[in-house]
């Protein structure tokens, strides 16, 4: 078949110059759009999010398959089956937050493509990219560090305030997932006494909806901080805030009351 030419439209400027020292969820950088380019940026800061697709020009063309985020414990996947950097057409999809446009330039957090990568396109994120809870593969983090920043990072992106109750939030999703696995399962239901801010950043985590199928059930309280975590056959996971205000630096068994009943 005939080659397909593309040329870049810009490039990234970004603090990060090496593949391996990106962070999973990228970090705050420049895009510098070509002066011939520059019209096509015309009312883009009328979006908030927008999708870059750059070009890994330091990736591998030749790989097929490999594992998750490099991770030799997890199951090998075919590269059209997740995001690994290495495919024969290395085009990276990053989904990033517009802070500012100036001139030729906009300024995005979570790009994760290093310094001097070249952008193909620039597309707006709309409300109907959203698949509230889509069927994906479970891949955990490396370490339970890296995986709470995953979930954090899921977290911010539905919840879009860091209080106490996201974090809260995520510190319980951590320990249900290592429970039950991955938190979008269709049979975890999942019951949350609290703060709204608590039940908006667990549905978030959880993609757990109302209905079809009810998994999310919500009781308001002030005085009450619990979720419940339950799958058919496998128990119920109780966890009870105690209190402490200092979230993300306690350990477990200070943060919340912990009870699992197997069925
Ligand atoms: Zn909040």
């Amino acid at each position: 078949m005939e080659a397909i030419s593309l040329h870049p439209i810009g490039y990234v400027i970004s603090p990060v110059s090496e593949p391996k020292d990106m962070p999973p969820g990228g970090v705050a950088a420049e895009i510098e759009v070509l002066p011939q380019y520059q019209p096509g940026l015309l009312r883009v800061e009328e979006n908030s999010h927008l999708w870059i697709q750059s070009w890994f020009h330091m990736a591998s063309r030749d790989q097929l398959i490999a594992h998750p985020r490099g991770n030799q414990h997890l199951p090998e996947y075919g590269v059209f089956a997740m995001r690994s950097p290495g495919r024969p057409n290395p085009i990276a999809l990053s989904l990033t937050k517009l802070i500012k446009l100036e001139n030729n330039k906009l300024y995005v957090e979570r790009l994760d493509a290093v310094n001097g990568t070249p952008v193909l396109d620039i597309k707006p994120y709309f409300e109907n990219d959203i698949i509230f809870s889509p069927r994906t593969p479970y891949i955990p983090g490396k370490t339970r560090t890296s995986h709470q920043d995953t979930l954090l990072r899921q977290a911010l992106a539905h919840h879009q305030e860091k209080c106490p109750s996201l974090y809260l939030a995520v510190r319980m999703a951590l320990v249900a997932d290592e429970v039950f696995g991955h938190l979008n399962n269709p049979e975890l239901m999942i019951n949350v006494t609290g703060s709204a801010c608590l039940a908006d950043t667990i549905q978030g985590l959880t993609r757990a909806r109302l209905a079809n199928p009810a998994r999310f059930f919500y009781d308001f309280s002030t005085s009450l901080h619990q979720t419940i975590w339950t799958m058919n056959g496998r128990g119920t996971l109780t966890l009870t805030w105690l209190g402490n205000t200092d979230i993300m630096e306690c350990a477990d068994e200070e943060l919340f009351s912990m009870d699992f009943k197997l069925d």
